[in-house]
Protein backbone atom coordinates (compact mmCIF):
# COMPACT_ATOMS: atom_id res chain seq x y z
CA UNK A 1 0.00 0.00 0.00
CA UNK A 2 1.05 3.45 -0.81
CA UNK A 3 1.64 5.14 2.60
CA UNK A 4 0.98 9.02 1.05
CA UNK A 5 -2.74 7.46 0.17
CA UNK A 6 -4.78 8.28 2.84
CA UNK A 7 -4.45 5.72 5.57
CA UNK A 8 -7.92 4.77 5.70
CA UNK A 9 -9.78 4.83 2.13
CA UNK A 10 -13.41 4.39 3.00
CA UNK A 11 -15.56 2.02 1.11
CA UNK A 12 -18.86 1.68 0.63
CA UNK A 13 -20.34 -1.67 0.56
CA UNK A 14 -23.83 -2.26 -0.68
CA UNK A 15 -25.34 -5.35 -0.14
CA UNK A 16 -28.80 -6.83 0.64
CA UNK A 17 -27.23 -10.37 2.46
CA UNK A 18 -26.94 -9.74 6.09
CA UNK A 19 -24.67 -12.62 5.99
CA UNK A 20 -22.19 -11.73 2.96
CA UNK A 21 -22.39 -7.67 4.37
CA UNK A 22 -21.15 -8.59 7.85
CA UNK A 23 -18.33 -10.92 6.45
CA UNK A 24 -17.07 -8.57 4.24
CA UNK A 25 -17.11 -5.43 5.98
CA UNK A 26 -15.27 -7.25 8.95
CA UNK A 27 -12.55 -9.02 6.59
CA UNK A 28 -12.35 -4.98 5.31
CA UNK A 29 -12.35 -3.56 8.05
CA UNK A 30 -9.19 -6.55 9.05
CA UNK A 31 -7.00 -4.86 6.46
CA UNK A 32 -7.70 -0.81 7.46
CA UNK A 33 -11.01 0.05 5.00
CA UNK A 34 -12.89 2.05 6.50
CA UNK A 35 -16.26 0.23 5.94
CA UNK A 36 -19.95 2.18 5.64
CA UNK A 37 -23.03 -0.08 4.66
CA UNK A 38 -25.90 0.01 2.58
CA UNK A 39 -28.51 -2.44 2.45
CA UNK A 40 -30.48 -1.81 -0.95
CA UNK A 41 -29.41 0.16 -4.12
CA UNK A 42 -31.56 3.39 -3.38
CA UNK A 43 -29.97 4.25 0.14
CA UNK A 44 -26.69 3.14 -1.77
CA UNK A 45 -26.83 6.10 -3.71
CA UNK A 46 -27.98 8.36 -1.15
CA UNK A 47 -24.82 6.85 1.05
CA UNK A 48 -22.74 7.67 -1.84
CA UNK A 49 -23.87 11.20 -1.56
CA UNK A 50 -23.90 11.70 1.79
CA UNK A 51 -20.73 9.55 2.90
CA UNK A 52 -18.30 10.56 -0.45
CA UNK A 53 -16.45 6.88 -0.09
CA UNK A 54 -13.64 6.30 -1.89
CA UNK A 55 -14.51 3.16 -3.58
CA UNK A 56 -18.51 1.38 -3.82
CA UNK A 57 -18.81 -2.41 -3.85
CA UNK A 58 -21.94 -3.14 -5.02
CA UNK A 59 -23.51 -6.04 -5.20
CA UNK A 60 -26.11 -6.49 -8.48
CA UNK A 61 -29.09 -8.25 -7.35
CA UNK A 62 -30.17 -6.04 -4.88
CA UNK A 63 -33.77 -5.02 -3.22
CA UNK A 64 -36.00 -1.84 -3.87
CA UNK A 65 -32.89 -0.49 -7.11
CA UNK A 66 -30.26 -3.62 -8.30
CA UNK A 67 -27.36 -2.64 -8.89
CA UNK A 68 -26.70 -2.44 -12.52
CA UNK A 69 -29.42 0.82 -11.91
CA UNK A 70 -27.67 2.20 -8.67
CA UNK A 71 -24.48 2.48 -10.31
CA UNK A 72 -26.17 4.11 -13.61
CA UNK A 73 -27.28 6.79 -11.40
CA UNK A 74 -24.12 7.40 -9.70
CA UNK A 75 -22.32 7.52 -12.68
CA UNK A 76 -25.49 10.10 -13.80
CA UNK A 77 -24.53 12.58 -10.76
CA UNK A 78 -21.76 15.00 -11.54
CA UNK A 79 -21.56 14.33 -7.35
CA UNK A 80 -20.55 10.81 -7.36
CA UNK A 81 -19.38 9.98 -11.22
CA UNK A 82 -15.89 10.18 -10.35
CA UNK A 83 -16.59 7.00 -7.44
CA UNK A 84 -14.87 4.15 -8.73
CA UNK A 85 -17.79 1.13 -8.24
CA UNK A 86 -16.78 -2.70 -8.34
CA UNK A 87 -19.76 -4.56 -9.26
CA UNK A 88 -20.33 -7.94 -7.29
CA UNK A 89 -22.24 -10.50 -9.43
CA UNK A 90 -23.59 -13.43 -7.62
CA UNK A 91 -22.65 -15.48 -11.06
CA UNK A 92 -19.56 -15.75 -13.29
CA UNK A 93 -22.15 -14.83 -16.23
CA UNK A 94 -20.52 -13.11 -18.63
CA UNK A 95 -23.56 -11.27 -19.93
CA UNK A 96 -23.35 -9.92 -16.05
CA UNK A 97 -20.10 -8.93 -15.92
CA UNK A 98 -20.65 -6.70 -19.97
CA UNK A 99 -24.05 -5.18 -17.97
CA UNK A 100 -22.02 -4.18 -15.08
CA UNK A 101 -19.48 -2.60 -16.92
CA UNK A 102 -22.29 -1.32 -19.70
CA UNK A 103 -23.91 0.44 -16.32
CA UNK A 104 -20.63 2.43 -15.18
CA UNK A 105 -18.83 -0.05 -13.28
CA UNK A 106 -14.74 0.50 -13.17
CA UNK A 107 -14.43 -3.45 -12.74
CA UNK A 108 -16.37 -6.65 -11.49
CA UNK A 109 -16.20 -9.57 -9.37
CA UNK A 110 -17.48 -12.50 -8.94
CA UNK A 111 -19.45 -13.87 -5.69
CA UNK A 112 -18.89 -15.74 -3.91
CA UNK A 113 -16.07 -13.31 -2.52
CA UNK A 114 -12.38 -14.68 -3.17
CA UNK A 115 -10.61 -11.64 -0.53
CA UNK A 116 -7.08 -11.42 -1.81
CA UNK A 117 -8.70 -11.71 -5.35
CA UNK A 118 -11.11 -8.54 -4.63
CA UNK A 119 -8.46 -6.95 -2.64
CA UNK A 120 -6.20 -6.80 -5.61
CA UNK A 121 -8.67 -5.13 -7.46
CA UNK A 122 -9.54 -2.68 -5.09
CA UNK A 123 -6.25 -1.48 -4.57
CA UNK A 124 -5.62 -1.62 -7.93
CA UNK A 125 -8.11 1.15 -8.50
CA UNK A 126 -7.53 3.19 -5.17
CA UNK A 127 -3.90 3.36 -6.42
CA UNK A 128 -5.14 4.87 -10.10
CA UNK A 129 -4.09 1.86 -11.93
CA UNK A 130 -7.06 -0.24 -12.20
CA UNK A 131 -9.27 1.72 -13.66
CA UNK A 132 -11.13 0.37 -16.94
CA UNK A 133 -11.77 2.42 -19.75
CA UNK A 134 -13.84 5.47 -19.13
CA UNK A 135 -12.18 6.82 -16.44
CA UNK A 136 -11.82 10.61 -16.61
CA UNK A 137 -8.65 10.77 -14.72
CA UNK A 138 -5.56 8.57 -13.93
CA UNK A 139 -3.82 10.22 -11.39
MN1 LIG B 1 -28.00 -9.50 -3.32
Amino acid sequence: MNAFRNAMPKILLVEDNEMNRDMLSRRLQRKGYQVVLAVDGKSGVEMARTQAPDLVLMDMSLPVLDGWEATRRLKADAATQHIPVIALTAHAMSSDCEKALEAGCDDYDTKPVELRRLLGKIEAILSGGGMASGGESAS
